[in-house]
């Protein structure tokens, strides 16, 4: 790989012929058409947040270094920016008026309106530009291992570098466009953002079942995304018309294995619907994104729910009891080990040795309070589980 560190280049240079487009939020072209700033490989521009772009314009009126610039040389003509395509995407939006800065009076400023001084001052600003040329693989392997200044790359960002094509342009432009009505529909089952690839990636691993990288070097060179978009929607479609309410706690579960495991037995959303209500009302349950595998499952995995538990001082007070009263039996006070036939027969357990027990089961209506509590030997309970 040949670089050549280049100090010529001006910020006038970079956005002349500047492209930005607002739908995928996306700088395209630079340098009068010969620069491409986002490469399919490249994470899409999540500068525009007021604080990081507006940052870079401060740093160039202030005379700040910027840091350096790496372009791959992808031709005598065109090259393409293999990092700062952020900086240059704010430089560019800057320049072209979308967005303003406050100045000293804290006035917020356009490009057009700001002194013609300091409109030079920004556009004479040369820029620390290191020009690389080599094999594609090299260029990816090296991008892969440049520690990106800003914001660290995603795994997800990281894959669409090393696989760029075809496959990726496509998948991107599906799942990874903010304005894309579908993504905001699909933000109530999926963390994270479009934008920072969270939608491609989450697509990719259901689909591939958690095998993400073999998948993409599979699919590289496809010129299609068919069967990436059929079973994301799939499973998508699928959470939707079993759970008709959307909660907040829907956000993030496993919909691809939960698919898997349960999208072939059939469901009555309305029943679905009012079990997860009740169970939203019960105070007893610990964790709410539990509820959906709990209710998908038959409601039966009550683990599933963290339901909360026996207070220590409850299973002491019942321990004593039970221990108090078996002795006078001559039993166990474990009330199960009592009615066996083998030397638990009359074993007395200590406390440690036991659990804390639903006598009336959870999720049949029983209460988390001391009437409802017995307490078992560890072997029995885990036997009774969660009835
Ligand atoms: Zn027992």
């Amino acid at each position: 790989m040949i670089t050549t560190l280049r100090t010529d280049i001006t910020v006038k240079d970079i956005c002349e012929g500047f492209v930005y487009n607002e739908l995928e939020g996306k700088g395209l072209f630079g340098l009068a058409g010969k620069l491409t700033i986002q490469p399919e490989y490249q994470r899409n521009y999540i500068y525009a947040d007021g604080r990081r772009d507006v940052a870079v314009i401060e740093s160039i009126l202030k005379g700040y270094p910027l840091g350096l610039i790496y372009f791959n040389k992808v031709s005598s003509e065109n090259m393409e920016v293999l990092d700062g395509q952020q900086r240059i995407t704010s430089i560019g939006r800057y320049v072209t008026g979308r967005f303003a800065v406050k100045d000293e009076n804290g006035m917020e400023q356009y490009f057009g309106s700001i002194a013609v001084e300091k409109r030079n001052k920004i556009l004479e600003t040369k820029l620390l530009v290191y020009e690389c040329e080599g094999q594609e693989f090299e260029i990816k392997e090296w991008f892969k291992t440049i520690n990106i200044a800003g914001v660290p790359l995603t795994d997800q960002e990281l894959n669409n570098a090393v696989f760029s094509g075809p496959f990726v342009t496509l998948g991107k432009e599906e799942f990874s466009n903010t304005q894309n009505a579908n993504n905001q529909k699909r933000g109530a089952y999926i963390k994270g953002s479009p934008n920072r690839q969270d939608y491609l990636e989450r697509a990719l691993d259901w689909v591939s079942k958690g095998s993400i990288v073999e998948y993409m070097s599979r699919h590289r060179s496809d010129d299609n995304i068919n069967e990436l978009k059929t079973y994301f929607n799939s499973v998508i479609d699928w959470a939707s018309s079993v759970f008709i309410d959307v909660e907040k706690e829907m956000c993030g579960l496993e919909w691809g294995r939960l698919y898997e495991s349960y999208h072939k037995k059939a469901y009555d959303p309305k029943k679905v619907s009012a079990e997860v209500q009740k169970l939203y009302g019960d105070l007893f349950v610990k964790n709410r994104k539990g509820i959906f595998e709990y209710v998908l499952g038959g409601s039966v995995e009550t683990k599933l729910l963290e339901v909360r538990v026996f207070e220590e001082s409850t299973k002491r007070s019942v321990y004593a009891k039970q221990k108090a009263e078996s002795e006078k039996k001559g039993v166990s006070n474990c009330p199960h080990c009592a009615m066996g036939h083998d030397a638990n027969k009359t074993k007395i357990w200590s406390l440690a040795d036991m659990d804390a027990d639903h006598v009336s089961a959870w999720s049949k209506g029983g209460a988390t309070d001391i009437k409802n509590c017995e307490m078992l030997c560890k072997t029995h309970n885990r036997a009774k589980g969660n009835r």
